[in-house]
């Protein structure tokens, strides 16, 4: 882990992308295959693969906790520190120089470490984890591993270098590479296929699933005209279970998207099975009826059912809706622009004669009223929004970008208080960026969540003045505030949580706009968090 640490410093001391190239080709090269597979991971700032939904659940606050009690050093100092650099990794190299001093950590202690965290449950278990891996390394090493833990090394290597770096250390084929890392989803497979001289192995291959490809959020018919102004492909966004579907012969089999197999939806295989040829379908298997769909807690009644059950199929029927093909009778159509793939999917589902099987329904969508149309028609149709996507993109597994888009309908927004705020990464270190937020109970505020998006540089900026004046306690990394400040804040769902003294967490929270004719005393309830999240039930998660 020491020669990994020094490269990372190496390639940050450049900025010739052509040297970083070469150093960590020089380095790939140097070190065992089984070494260089995680070391190639960990220099895209991964945890895990991509194709993996896989999260570590490690946040700053935790990290900075575990750097205090190493280092032994008062609390001002961490953040003194910690105000220097904006960085959690560049503060513990710091602090942690004296206490840290011969390091035991390998490339491979450190996966196979961050492997078994992520299967740890309780929050105090990774805790100690992390503690335990901190020690055994030394402060260079301790940097890193923050760093690939908070998911940027900030030694400007891009996935795309490392791709590069892969084709020069082992002799091969740059296009290749890079085929074969999008069809695998996981560099470090891709870095093993190079250096097999196996790459042209990573084809896409009947019952071997591959990621799925990933859609952005937006929230407005004008970010999808801001994104798409020359308009683009709508269809609706179901509410249901993703599914990838191999087909070869008369033997059928769906995958989910941790690309486990998925066994509960018998009633699918006969319709698919009649098809001609063999395929692989992308879709939404959703609970339907009557061209309606169902709430997705009716279709959760089948999920985890291995049996069939026969009343239970009646009683929650599903379907199929395929938006995608990737495969076609040997014809790999990944890298075919979308509206080529929907037209050979057209055909091959014209003989689809079942409900439970069908073509996703698609139009085209120029302007803002036309977006905001098909949006609503979605709602209508008890889906919970649009997917909007470019008719000329390729299918790019597991990569979230703007060829796909996602609009779904906020379940509502809440005017919240800010009661504490965190410096932020990047372009926005030094500026306290990350609001946690908090609703009234009673006479006092309870957080329910936290937000870093939705505001603009300026607001941020502004903000962080206020911020700095009304602090009530610095911890350094994060400073409690007066409640003053209020938002509106969106969100797709509330769950309940053991993290907010609320007892409640809305999910992906994202900030509507500053509400500054609001009084922190005028934010909504406790109470009304509690209605929206029964809500939910009735009417399905969002
Ligand atoms: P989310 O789960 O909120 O990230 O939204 C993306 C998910 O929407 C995909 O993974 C699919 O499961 C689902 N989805 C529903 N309808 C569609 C559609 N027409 N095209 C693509 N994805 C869809």
């Amino acid at each position: 882990m020491r020669r990994f640490a020094e490269l990372c410093e190496r390639v940050a001391a450049t900025s010739a992308k052509n040297e970083k190239v070469d150093l960590v080709a020089a380095y790939l090269r140097s070190v065992p295959v089984e070494e260089a597979r995680h070391a190639a991971l960990f220099l895209c700032g991964r945890v895990f693969p991509r194709r993996e939904e896989r999260t570590l659940s490690i946040g700053g606050a935790t990290i900075w906790e575990i750097v205090l009690k190493i280092a032994g050093v008062p609390e001002k100092r961490l953040q003194a520190v910690y105000r220097t650099y904006g960085d959690l990794g560049d503060m513990a190299e710091e602090v942690l120089q004296a206490h840290l001093t011969e390091n035991r950590l390998s490339v491979r202690d450190l996966a196979h470490a961050l492997d078994r965290m992520s299967r740890m449950r309780a929050p105090s278990q990774r805790q100690a984890a992390l503690e335990e891996l901190l020690r055994s390394a030394d402060a260079l090493v301790a940097k890193y591993v923050i760093k690939i833990i908070t998911g940027d090394l900030r030694i400007g290597l891009k996935e795309g270098l490392v791709e590069e770096a892969i084709a020069r250390a082992y002799g091969v084929q740059l296009d290749q590479v890079r085929r074969a890392n999008m069809l695998t989803g996981d560099i470090g497979e891709t870095l093993q296929l190079a250096a097999q001289g196996a790459l042209e192995q990573a084809r896409l291959t009947l019952f071997r699933p591959i990621a799925f490809m990933l859609a952005n959020p937006i929230d407005s018919a004008e970010q999808a005209v801001r994104e798409f102004p020359n308009g683009a492909l709508v269809e609706d966004k179901y509410d249901g279970v993703r599914v990838q579907l191999h087909k070869c012969g008369r033997e059928v089999r769906l995958y989910s998207r941790t690309l486990d197999e998925v066994r509960e939806f018998h009633e699918l295989y006969p319709h698919v099975e009649s098809l001609p040829g063999d395929f692989i379908l992308d879709g939404e298997v959703v609970a339907w009826r009557d061209g309606k769909a169902l709430p997705f807690h009716e279709l959760q009644k089948r999920l985890g059912r291995k049996e069939p059950h026969l009343w239970l199929a009646l009683e929650v029927p599903v379907t199929y809706f395929v938006f995608d093909l990737l495969y076609l009778d040997g014809d790999e159509l990944l890298d075919r622009p979308l509206a080529e793939r929907r037209e050979r999917l057209e055909v091959l589902l014209r003989d689809a004669s079942s409900e439970h099987v069908q073509l996703t329904p698609a139009k085209w969508a120029n302007t803002a009223e036309d977006f905001e149309a098909a949006f609503r028609e979605a709602l209508e149709r008890g889906n919970e929004g649009l997917m909007i996507k470019d008719p000329q993109a390729p299918y790019l597994p597991g990569t979230r970008g703007r060829h796909w888009l996602k609009w779904k309908q906020p379940l509502a927004t809440l005017d919240v208080v800010v009661t504490a705020v965190e410096y932020g990464h990047g372009k926005r270190r030094g500026l306290l960026s990350d609001y946690t937020f908090a609703v009234r109970a009673g006479d006092r505020f309870v957080d329910v969540g936290k937000a870093y998006s939705g505001l603009t540089d300026d607001e941020i900026r502004q903000l962080t003045d206020f911020f700095l004046r009304h602090t009530i306690q610095d911890l350094g990394f994060r400073r409690r505030v007066e409640p003053k400040v209020v938002l509106e804040v969106a969100f797709n769902n509330i769950q309940r949580s053991s993290r907010h003294e609320s007892g409640y967490a809305l999910r992906f929270p994202r900030i509507v706009r500053l509400r500054l004719d609001k009084r922190p005393e005028e934010v909504d309830t406790i109470e009304r968090v509690e209605e929206i999240f029964r809500r939910q039930f009735e009417r399905g998660p969002q």
